[in-house]
Order: C-alpha cells, then sequence, then structure tokens
C-alpha cells in the first residue's frame, strides 16, 4: 500500500525551520504590541458568504482559490482564504467597534493555487487591522509599523514600499469607464486572462503580468487622474508623514490590489530576493467593509504579510536565527539506582535553572551509545551517573565540546556541590539560558 502524504501546497514545517518561524512570530508579537494593537484569535472556518460579500465575487479568490465545501447540516462553509473579513466579522458580532481598535491575527490561510516557491494553498499570515479612524495619520502608523519590522528583521535594505490611492467607489466608477473604454477598442490585442476581466472587473487588468498587456496600458488613463479631492489630499498627507519619518517609498500608479473592498491608500511591501512572489505584505484601506458586512459606517485599513515569503526573505537575506543546540546538558546514567537518582536531580536542576536545556537520555543502552547522542544533541555538558556515582553521592561532569573544556573537563563533584558548580560554568560559557 503506498504512503499517504500530505494534501499538495500543504507542507510540514519543519524542525530544522520552526526556530527561524518562532523567531519572526516572536519579532512580531512585541511590535505590534509596542504599537497597541491586540491580539484576536478567529476561526479558520467562516459562511461562504462573508467572503463572497467581502472580498468580491469576481475576483481570483472568490472566483477560483476558496476550499468551499458543504457541512453535514448542508450550510456552505469556507476554509479562510485570508483574515481581513473574518476580522471585521468578529469586530462587528462581538461589539469591538467602539474607536479606535487596533487588532492584529497569525495563522493559516488556504487558497487553491498552483503550489510553487513562496506560493501555497496552506500560507501563513499575520494581519493587521484598525478600526474607526479615517485621517491619513492612521495610514502612516501601519506603514511605519511595517517598516520597522524590516528594520529589527534586518531585512530593510530588501524590500521596496509601493504606494498608490485608488480613491472613492465613485472615483473608481468613473475611472473605470474610463479604462474599459480604452480598452475595448484593444480588446484583441489583451491577453486572454484580460480580455475576461475586461467584463467582470477590469481594474485587475492593471495587475497583469502579461509584457503586452502592459505595454497598452502605458498610454491608458491612469487612475490617478480620476481620483476625488479628499482622497487626494489624504495621500498628499500620507507621504508628507513618511517623509517626515525618512521612509522612502516609490508611488505605483497601478497598484490596484486584489480585492474589492479597499479604497484609498493601499501600498505593497515587494522584494527582488523571492523570484516572482515578490510581495512579502500588503495592505490598504477598506473604509466601506464593516457596513457592507452590516456594522456601522467604520472606517478601517489593514494589512497582511504572509510568514512563508519572510522566512525565505531571511534566508536569502542571511539573516535567519543561529541554530541553538537542542540540550544544554545531556544526562548519561547506568544502572536502575543511576537512573532514579539522575532522574530526580535533573528535576531540582529545572527548578534551579529554568530555560536551561536539560536532555535525559532514556531508553537505556552502554555509556558507549549513550555518549554518541550526547554528542549528537550538541549539548556542552554531560552529566554521568554510574553505581560509583550513586556509592558515593557525586556526579561527573564532562565536556562534550572543545571550547567548553578548558573549564569544564572532567570532574566528579558533591551532589551539593552541583548547583554551584554549574552556576560558575554557565557563567563562563555565556549561556544565557539558566542563569537566572
Ligand atoms: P499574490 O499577488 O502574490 O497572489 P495576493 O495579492 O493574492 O498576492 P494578499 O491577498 O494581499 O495576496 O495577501 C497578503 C500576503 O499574503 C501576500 O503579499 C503574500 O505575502 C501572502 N500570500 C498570499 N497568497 C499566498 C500564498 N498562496 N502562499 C504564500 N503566501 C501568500
Ligand atoms: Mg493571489
Amino acid at each position: 500500500m503506498s504512503n499517504i502524504r500530505a494534501i499538495r501546497g500543504m507542507s510540514d514545517i519543519l524542525p530544522d525551520e520552526t526556530p527561524t518561524w518562532q523567531y519572526v512570530e516572536a519579532v512580531v508579537r512585541e511590535l505590534v504590541a509596542s504599537y497597541g494593537y491586540a491580539e484576536i484569535r478567529l476561526p479558520i472556518v467562516e459562511q461562504t458568504d462573508l467572503f463572497k460579500r467581502s472580498i468580491g465575487e469576481v475576483t481570483d479568490i472568490v472566483e477560483k482559490e476558496m476550499y468551499t465545501f458543504n457541512d453535514r447540516n448542508d450550510d456552505s462553509l469556507t476554509l479562510r482564504p485570508e483574515g481581513t473579513a473574518g476580522c471585521v466579522r468578529a469586530a462587528i458580532q462581538n461589539g469591538l467597534l467602539t474607536t479606535p481598535r487596533r487588532l492584529w491575527y497569525a495563522g493559516p490561510m488556504f487558497r487553491y493555487e498552483r503550489p510553487q516557491k513562496g506560493r501555497q494553498r496552506q500560507f501563513h499570515q499575520v494581519g493587521v487591522e484598525a478600526f474607526g479612524v479615517s485621517t491619513p495619520d492612521m495610514d502612516a502608523e501601519m506603514i511605519l509599523l511595517s517598516a520597522r519590522l524590516w528594520q529589527q528583521l534586518g531585512v530593510a535594505d530588501g524590500v521596496q514600499l509601493q504606494l498608490n490611492s485608488i480613491g472613492s467607489l465613485s472615483a473608481r466608477a468613473a475611472y473605470r469607464q474610463a479604462l474599459v473604454e480604452y480598452l475595448q477598442q484593444r480588446r484583441e490585442e489583451l491577453d486572454e486572462d484580460s480580455q475576461r476581466r475586461l467584463d467582470s472587473n477590469p481594474l485587475r487588468i492593471l495587475d497583469s503580468k502579461n509584457p503586452q498587456t502592459q505595454a497598452l496600458l502605458d498610454e491608458a488613463p491612469v487612475l490617478s487622474a480620476y481620483l476625488d479631492q479628499e482622497s487626494r489630499d489624504d495621500f498628499a498627507r500620507v507621504r508628507e508623514l513618511l517623509d517626515a519619518a525618512g521612509v522612502a517609498y516609490v508611488e505605483n500608479p497601478r497598484l490596484v490590489r486584489g480585492l474589492d473592498y479597499y479604497n484609498k491608500t493601499v501600498f505593497e511591501w515587494v522584494t527582488d530576493r523571492l523570484g516572482a512572489q515578490g510581495t512579502v505584505c500588503a495592505g490598504g484601506r477598506y473604509d466601506g467593509l464593516v457596513e457592507q458586512l452590516g456594522g456601522k459606517s467604520v472606517p478601517a485599513i489593514g494589512f497582511a504579510m504572509g510568514i512563508e515569503r519572510l522566512v525565505l526573505l531571511l534566508q536569502a537575506s542571511a539573516q535567519e536565527p543561529k541554530p541553538e543546540p537542542t540540550a544544554d546538558l545531556y544526562i548519561v546514567s547506568a544502572g536502575e539506582g543511576a537512573q532514579r537518582e539522575a532522574l530526580a536531580v535533573c528535576e531540582q536542576l529545572r527548578d534551579a535553572f529554568p530555560g536551561l536545556r536539560i536532555v535525559q537520555h532514556t531508553g537505556g543502552g552502554s555509556f558507549k551509545s549513550q555518549f554518541k547522542k550526547a554528542d549528537k544533541s550538541g549539548a556542552r555538558l554531560a552529566l554521568v551517573w554510574g553505581d560509583d556515582e550513586v556509592a558515593s553521592g557525586t556526579v561527573t561532569l564532562k565536556a562534550l565540546r572543545d571550547e567548553s573544556g578548558k573549564q569544564a573537563g572532567q570532574q566528579t563533584v558533591a551532589l551539593e556541590q552541583l548547583q554551584q558548580t554549574l552556576r560558575a560554568l554557565l557563567a563562563d560559557w555565556d549561556i544565557a539560558r539558566g542563569s537566572s
């Protein structure tokens, strides 16, 4: 019988990689808290209508990327393809829209896409949303927060901020009409996808990766010419605030974003270090969405970033955290009495040195085979119990690494002296863990 394998596009994140994930998550967690954002945890499954009504029926996500199924009660449910819709739903349902409200979340998202590097069917996002503030200072806060993240992760020199304003709904409607008129006359020259979008969602054509279509767009009307005055003013203010804060950006008049709910400021952070999947973070204003989903009229802005792409970016930029050994101390013991004693003493050590990685050899075996495992664990020091040690109330410390050997060598210490000896060694070794 063939082995069962993971679903295409849904990856295991293996122990080699989890330290980088944990590092990114820890940096994000601390950063958003430092800006006053509170975590919200949301269901992975929602009613299908939530996504249809928010993301939009004629978007890539709703048209062809959603994992939708009927449950046993015949209700149509969908694995969330993104986080904003669920966050807005929860904010309305739980009365969180007293303002301002700053929220963030993290977790898996699901889209039926063609898997490739940086593009998966189950992927992970961190999302940040702020409700209740319509002024551009909030737009600037969002962007500054994201900019600070690149600084902290050490990848600021590898990302570029792209900025645009897509204006009000009515400004977009006017522009849409002008764009359609222009492109209708050149319909035959458009790629197939864009021809289809011309009828359903023409603004998405601006997003096309097809060079011939992009060339056609060079002469097309530009959205900025159709912007309403308020959007213009707000956009100017956002840029002014970013200038003042020293955050560089490029204006990208073709940046429209793939979801329907955006208005005014939209932005993306892109990198050229990941090939085709270059957008690591994307967001914008969505002032109409709360009302559209049945809440009061509450302005909002948010962004989401893809953790897989962040992890890849860290790897590509040689900014991964240093790998750490799984053990600092490895416990070797032979004989039932020795094992009993080792187990008890180690629990005392865990009390005395919180955070120190103490790995107990399990499963028995000769000293020789235990030392092999000890060496492999990356531990600096082995604590060894045999019959002699048990009889004399001692334990033998044996250095496993050259750099530790000078200080530790091999010595037998009385159990009462063990904690003191360890404390001195740890200080010398500069292991932050367990020093408290
Ligand atoms: P793309 O143009 O790459 O398909 P998108 O516009 O569909 O991106 P958003 O819905 O804005 O992406 O999601 C925000 C971020 O989430 C993206 O910038 C990206 O970093 C990440 N992301 C989106 N889809 C995927 C995916 N299938 N696999 C991995 N990361 C993803
Ligand atoms: Mg996409």
